[in-house]
C-alpha cells in the first residue's frame, strides 16, 4: 500500500474485513497514522479538535508493517522502492493522493494539505491579521470562514468571475454575497502573478499587502514517484475494477502482480458515465477501497477479471462555508438545464438562526437528473443521491417546488 491516507488506510481495513490475513506493508510519506483531512480546514483550524486520526489505529493495523515517513521513490513490476529500501509485492495499492499546487514567487505561502500545515496555520490566526487567500474554491472559502470568525482581515483573490468554479456562474455566483455577509473581501477576476515576501502581485501591477498568504488553487495527483511506469491521465489510469495499466515500455510488466489505484490519485473508468473519472473527494477515497480490495483478492483466488466487482459511484462531496453546508453530487454536462428549488438570492438577516436553504438540479435533455447541489438542505441531498443513482427523470415542476419532498420523486 503506497499512501497512508484515507484511501490507503481504508484499503488495509477492507483487505482484513474481506478475509486477507497475509502480510501488508503500509508505506507513507507522512510520519502520521492515517488521518482525516476534511476537518483540517474546519474543526482543526477553529481549535475544536486537534486529532483527526481515522479509526484505524495501531490495533486495526496490527500485523501491518508500517513504513511511515518513508516515501515510495519508484516502482518496477513486483517491487516498490522506498527510502527504507525495496518492498516486494504480490499486489499493490496506489493511494498516494494529491498534492496542492504552489504559486510562483516567494515561499511565503501556506498550503493546507496536512495536519501539520493546519496546526501551523491555526497558530497564525488572530484578530487584525491581514490574511490573503488565493482561490475562492472549497479550501479557500473554508479557511476564510474560520479566519474571519477569529477576527482576521480576510481578502480572497479569485481569478474567475465567481466562487465555486466547478459549479458554474449560475450557481457559484450566488456564493458572492456569503463573503460580504462574513466581512470577507472577495476580489474576482483577479489573477495572481507572483507571491512576494510581504504580499502578492496581481496581474496589472497592483500589490496586495499581507501578513499571511494561503494558497488554495487546487491539487494535482501525487504520482511523480511512479516515474512514468504506470499510465497517468489526470490520475493513475485504472479500469472499472480499479486495475492500473503499465506504460507500454516497462520491462517485466506483462504478467506481473496486479496494481490498483484508489482515492485522489486514481482516474478510473466509469461505466455509469462512459468516461474516465477523476475526483478529489473524501467519498471516493472512502468507497473505492472496498472494490480495490475485492479486485486484488478476487484475482488472487483466480476469479476472471470480467467477474470482479466494478466501481461505479455517483461522485459526491460537501463543504462547510460561511455557516452553510454545501453538498454536491453527480456530473453535470454542457447544455443541461439548471432548475432551482428555493430562492438562491434570499439573504441571511441577523435574526435568522441559520442561512436560507436552496438546491439546484441539472437536468439532461432527456429529463434525467444529472447533478444536484444543496445549500443548507441536507435532506434534499439524501433523496437526491438516490435519484441520481437511479437515473430517474423527476418532474421538473415538482422538483422546483420546495413543498414537494424530493424523496417523493423517487421511483416506487
Ligand atoms: C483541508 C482539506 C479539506 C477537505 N475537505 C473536504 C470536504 O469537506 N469534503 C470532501 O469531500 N473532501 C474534502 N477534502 C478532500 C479529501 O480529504 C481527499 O479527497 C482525501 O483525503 C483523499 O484521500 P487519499 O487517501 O486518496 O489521499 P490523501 O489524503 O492525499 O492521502 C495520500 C497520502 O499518501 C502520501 N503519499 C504521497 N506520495 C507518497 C509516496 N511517494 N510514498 C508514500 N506516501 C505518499 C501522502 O503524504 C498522503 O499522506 C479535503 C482535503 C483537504 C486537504
Amino acid at each position: 500500500m503506497v499512501g497512508a491516507g484515507l484511501a490507503g488506510g481504508r484499503t488495509v481495513v477492507e483487505l482484513r474485513e474481506q478475509g486477507y490475513a497475509g502480510q501488508i506493508t503500509l508505506v507513507g510519506a507522512e510520519e502520521h497514522l492515517p488521518y482525516d483531512r476534511p476537518p483540517l480546514s474546519k474543526a482543526v483550524l477553529t481549535g475544536r479538535t486537534d486529532n483527526t486520526q481515522l479509526p484505524y489505529g495501531l490495533d486495526e493495523l496490527d500485523g501491518v508493517e508500517l513504513l511511515l515517513g518513508q516515501p515510495a521513490t519508484g516502482l518496477e513490476p513486483g517491487t516498490v522502492h522506498t527510502t527504507a529500501g525495496p518492498v516486494n509485492y504480490d499486489g499493490l495499492v496506489i493511494a498516494s493522493g494529491s498534492a496542492p499546487i504552489r504559486l510562483p514567487g516567494s515561499d511565503n505561502q501556506r498550503l493546507l494539505r496536512t495536519i501539520d500545515e493546519a496546526r501551523a496555520l491555526r497558530e497564525t490566526l488572530r484578530p487584525g491579521l491581514r490574511l490573503v487567500i488565493v482561490g475562492a474554491g472549497w479550501i479557500g472559502a473554508e479557511v476564510a470562514t474560520v479566519a474571519a470568525k477569529l477576527g482576521a482581515e480576510v481578502t480572497v483573490v479569485e481569478g474567475a468571475s465567481h466562487p465555486l468554479l466547478p459549479l458554474g456562474p449560475a450557481v457559484g455566483g450566488h456564493a458572492v454575497s456569503w463573503y460580504a455577509e462574513a466581512g470577507v473581501t472577495l476580489r474576482l477576476d483577479a489573477m495572481v502573478d507572483k507571491i512576494g515576501e510581504d504580499g502578492l502581485l496581481l496581474r496589472g501591477g497592483e500589490f496586495l499587502p499581507a501578513d499571511e498568504i494561503v494558497v488554495g488553487v487546487g491539487v494535482r495527483p501525487d504520482v511523480g514517484w511512479l516515474g512514468g511506469t504506470l499510465l497517468v491521465e489526470g490520475g493513475v489510469v485504472a479500469d472499472e475494477h480499479l486495475l492500473a495499466s503499465w506504460a507500454g515500455d516497462v520491462a517485466g510488466a506483462a504478467g506481473s502482480p496486479p496494481v490498483v489505484a484508489v482515492g485522489d490519485c486514481s482516474a478510473w473508468w466509469s461505466a455509469r458515465y462512459d468516461q474516465r473519472m477523476h475526483v478529489e473527494h473524501w467519498d471516493a477515497a472512502q468507497s473505492a477501497p472496498a472494490v480495490a480490495a475485492s479486485t486484488l483478492l478476487g484475482l488472487a483466488a483466480g476469479t476472471p477479471v470480467a467477474e470482479l466487482p466494478t466501481y461505479n459511484p455517483v461522485p459526491y462531496f460537501w463543504s462547510e462555508q460561511f455557516g452553510r453546508m454545501v453538498q454536491f453530487a453527480g456530473l453535470p454536462a454542457q447544455g443541461d438545464e439548471l432548475v432551482f428549488r428555493g430562492d438562491p438570492t434570499a439573504q441571511r438577516t441577523p435574526e435568522m438562526k441559520k442561512a436560507p436553504g436552496w438546491s439546484a438540479g441539472w437536468f439532461a435533455a432527456d429529463g434525467t437528473l444529472s447533478a444536484l447541489v444543496t445549500v443548507v438542505r441536507p435532506i434534499d441531498m439524501v433523496a437526491g443521491r438516490r435519484l441520481l443513482a437511479s437515473d430517474t427523470k423527476p418532474d421538473q415542476a415538482q422538483f422546483a417546488d420546495v413543498s414537494v419532498p424530493l424523496k417523493s420523486l423517487l421511483p416506487e
